[in-house]
């Protein structure tokens, strides 16, 4: 199917979740597929506003699904985030972040540590350990005139059980509280994908954004200027789409079927 694209496609920025696998289940054979995605010459790159697991346990995932990913190979939300901080505050310091265990530890790896008394940012994610008194913190921190980011704006994520809040859930609780919209590092701001053509050295006229989520995955690859591939292996249904403009460059039933190798 992307062979109909001109110019020719030569790097894909693949969402994960909904499009290489679903929950803990890969969809189709992964290997067979990479092996095809390198036989055609195609660079490749996973990009996902998942920031529960970092790049590492990404890679670890994948592994378990029989590929093998080199680190460039795969960034996420939060390693956005770290260039965000990194861009405002280089020399590291103190912040308050509402994130997951293995998001703080990459924070730390940055320089950035936690300490809501001299914080200089607030960052929330998406944090399976939430409590009212974090959202509370960080209320309060925004509200002082800090600078605010959130990690993606995804609202939830597939698992075999079904939806699950994500961390759009959580930014929302702490935007409503504090009246301040966050900045995003995630999908759908055109950040997450110019790293992205960097590492794969390739234009957005040759990349082609393929993702399940219409809000992030292709608008996202929209703003970048991608050609875009709606799968419908994750959470979009038929009528999503039909509401949706501008429609992605290609939709198919999954990978296999979209990229057609
Ligand atoms: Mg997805």
């Amino acid at each position: 199917m992307i062979q109909k694209l001109f110019p020719a496609i030569q790097g894909l920025i693949l969402d994960m979740d909904g499009v290489l696998y679903q929950g803990n289940e890969p969809l189709g054979n992964l290997p067979d597929l990479f092996a095809a995605i390198k036989e055609h010459g195609l660079r490749v790159i996973m990009a996902t506003n998942n920031a529960i697991r970092n790049s590492d346990e990404h890679r670890e995932k994948m592994r378990s699904f029989g590929v093998d990913l080199e680190p460039w190979q795969v960034i996420n939300s939060m390693q956005v985030v770290v260039e965000l901080l990194k861009h405002r505050f280089p020399d590291g310091g103190p912040i308050f972040s509402v994130a997951s265990p293995s998001t703080m530890k990459a924070f730390e790896e940055a320089g950035y540590y936690n300490d809501e008394k001299n914080a200089q940012a607030v960052i929330v994610g998406l944090d399976r350990h939430v409590t009212y008194e974090k959202i509370e913190i960080a209320t309060l921190l925004i509200r002082s005139g800090l600078l605010y980011i959130g990690t993606n704006p995804d609202a939830s994520f597939p698992t075999p059980k079904g939806q699950l809040p994500g961390a759009g859930s959580i930014i929302a609780a702490v935007t409503t509280a504090s009246g301040v919209e966050p900045l995003f590092a995630g999908k759908p701001e055109p950040a997450m994908y110019e790293i992205c053509m960097e590492r794969l050295g390739t234009t957005p006229e040759t990349t082609l954004a393929i993702g399940d989520r219409l809000d992030t995955d292709i608008l996202g690859g929209n703003r970048a200027g991608c050609r875009t591939g709606l799968v419908m292996s994750g959470v979009t249904s038929p009528d999503d789409l039909a509401h949706w403009e501008p429609k992605p460059d290609l939709v198919a039933d999954d990978l296999w079927k979209m990229l057609g190798l």
